[in-house]
C-alpha cells in the first residue's frame, strides 16, 4: 500500500517533486475513451473536474476503501472532528455544497418531525418559505426549492422584516454576492425573529481563513464545496453550524432510506477524505502558493503585453479569493477577433486551452494560474499571442 501511496503522490505532484520519476499508468483511460486533454487556465471549476485532491486525502480514501465502518459512527465522528477543527458547534460531510443546501433547507422545514421528514417535498402544514435577497438569486437556488419551498425575494431590510412570517423556514444568504442587506444585518434579523440563517460560501476557499471567518460570523449554518479549493473529494461538501439544525439536515439524507435527500449519499472514502482535506488545508502554506501563482501570471502578462495594442494586466479581486489573474484586452481596430471567439479558438485548438470568459468573468478574458502545470504558462501565453497575431488587421 505504501508503494501505491507514493505512486499516487507522484501522479498528482509529479511536477513539483523533481526527484521522483514521472509515473507510467498501465492504461491511458482518457485516450481509450477518446476524451481530449486540456490546459486549465480557468481554475478549479466543477465542470472541469474541480481541484486535485491533496495526497493526504487520497491516503485517507484508500484507508476507507479497505476499512469499513458503521456509516452513522463515521458520519458523527468525522462531523465532530471537523467541527473542532473549524470552530463550529457541529459539522457534517454532505454530497457537495448543493446537497448541503438541500438537506439544510429540508432540516429547517422538518426539524426531527417524522411526519414531515417522510412527506417532503409535499408535506402539509409546514413552514415552506425561504427568504433571500433578489440580488442573491443565482445558479444554485434550485437547491432551495427541492424540498418543496417557495422562494421569497426581498431588497431592503424593511422588505425582509415584512416578509418574515409563520411560514418562514429559513433565510438564505450567498457570501460575496452584492446586496442592500449586509451579512451581519441578515444574521441579526435572523436572530431577532428566531429564523435560521444559511450562508452559501461554497467557493470562498482558499484562503482557508474565509471558512473560519464565515463560521465565526454567526450564521446558523454555512456550507462549502469539498472538491474546489478545499481539495477534498470532488462530490463532497461541508455543512457547518448549529447542532440541532445539522441533526435535522442529517435526518433528511442517507442512510434514512425514506428521506427526500436519500439519493445524496456520501461514501466512506468521502467522509475521511473531506476530514483530511480540512486538516491539510489548515496546515498548508497558502502564501507559498500565492508566490507561485504570481510568478506564472506575471510571466503570461509580460509575454502577451509585448504585442502592440494589447494590454495584459495582472489583477486580483475578492470574488476570486484574492488570487491573481491576467486580464487581457486589445484594440479591436488592430486585432479582428472578439473575446468570445478567442476563447473558442483556444478551446478548439491543439492543445485545447480553457480560460475564464463570458459570465464567469463578467465578459472579460482572464488567465489564471491555479491549475496550470509546469511550463503550461508558456504554452498559454504563446497561443494567445499566436491567435491574436493571426487576426491582426490588415493581414
Ligand atoms: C460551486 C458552487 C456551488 C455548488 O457546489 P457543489 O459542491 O458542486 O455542489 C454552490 N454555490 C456556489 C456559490 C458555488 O460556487
Amino acid at each position: 500500500m505504501s508503494d501505491r501511496r507514493t505512486f499516487l503522490k507522484t501522479v498528482l505532484f509529479g511536477n513539483t517533486a523533481a526527484s521522483a520519476p514521472l509515473p507510467t499508468f498501465t492504461r491511458d483511460y482518457h485516450k481509450e475513451l477518446g476524451i481530449k486533454p486540456f490546459i486549465n487556465a480557468i481554475g478549479p471549476y466543477s465542470s472541469l473536474g474541480g481541484e486535485e485532491m491533496w495526497p493526504e486525502v487520497i491516503e485517507a480514501m484508500d484507508y476507507a476503501v479497505q476499512n469499513k465502518a458503521d456509516m452513522e459512527d463515521l458520519h458523527d465522528a468525522v462531523g465532530r472532528r471537523i467541527a473542532e477543527l473549524v470552530g463550529s458547534e457541529y459539522a457534517m460531510v454532505s454530497a457537495g455544497a448543493t446537497s448541503a443546501i438541500i438537506l439544510a433547507t429540508a432540516g429547517c422545514m422538518s426539524g426531527l418531525d417524522e411526519d414531515i421528514l417522510l412527506t417532503l417535498p409535499n408535506a402539509e402544514n409546514v413552514k415552506d418559505e425561504v427568504i433571500l435577497q433578489k440580488s442573491h438569486q443565482y445558479l444554485y437556488d434550485r437547491a432551495l426549492r427541492v424540498p418543496g419551498t417557495k422562494l421569497v425575494f426581498v431588497e431592503t431590510e424593511d422588505d425582509l422584516k415584512n416578509a418574515i412570517g409563520s411560514k418562514t423556514a429559513m433565510m438564505f444568504y450567498v457570501r460575496k454576492m452584492e446586496g442592500q442587506i449586509s451579512a451581519s444585518k441578515w444574521i441579526d434579523v435572523g436572530k431577532e425573529y428566531n429564523i435560521p440563517t444559511l450562508c452559501d460560501a461554497a467557493t470562498t476557499v482558499p484562503p482557508i481563513q474565509y471558512l473560519l471567518d464565515t463560521v465565526k460570523m454567526g450564521f446558523d449554518l454555512c456550507c462549502f464545496s469539498g472538491g474546489k479549493g478545499l481539495r477534498g473529494p470532488y462530490s463532497a461538501g461541508l455543512l457547518l453550524g448549529r447542532k440541532d439544525l445539522i441533526l435535522a439536515a442529517k435526518a433528511n439524507g442517507s442512510p434514512n432510506h425514506e428521506a427526500v435527500g436519500r439519493a445524496m449519499k456520501v461514501a466512506p472514502e468521502e467522509y475521511l477524505g473531506m476530514m483530511v482535506a480540512v486538516e491539510t488545508a489548515l496546515k498548508h502554506d497558502e502564501g507559498a502558493d500565492m508566490v507561485h501563482y504570481y510568478k506564472l501570471v506575471n510571466y503570461m502578462s509580460k509575454a502577451i503585453n509585448q504585442l502592440d495594442g494589447v494590454s495584459a494586466i495582472v489583477k486580483t479581486d475578492d470574488k476570486q479569493g484574492m488570487e491573481p489573474f491576467v486580464n487581457v484586452n486589445w484594440d479591436p481596430n488592430k486585432y479582428k477577433i472578439s473575446k468570445d471567439d478567442l476563447k473558442l479558438v483556444l478551446r478548439n485548438g491543439n492543445p485545447c486551452i480553457e480560460l475564464r470568459a463570458m459570465f464567469l468573468s463578467f465578459g472579460e478574458l482572464h488567465l489564471t494560474a491555479h491549475m496550470l502545470k509546469k511550463g503550461e504558462e508558456i504554452t498559454v501565453a504563446n497561443r494567445v499571442k499566436e491567435i491574436l497575431l493571426e487576426n491582426k488587421a490588415g493581414i
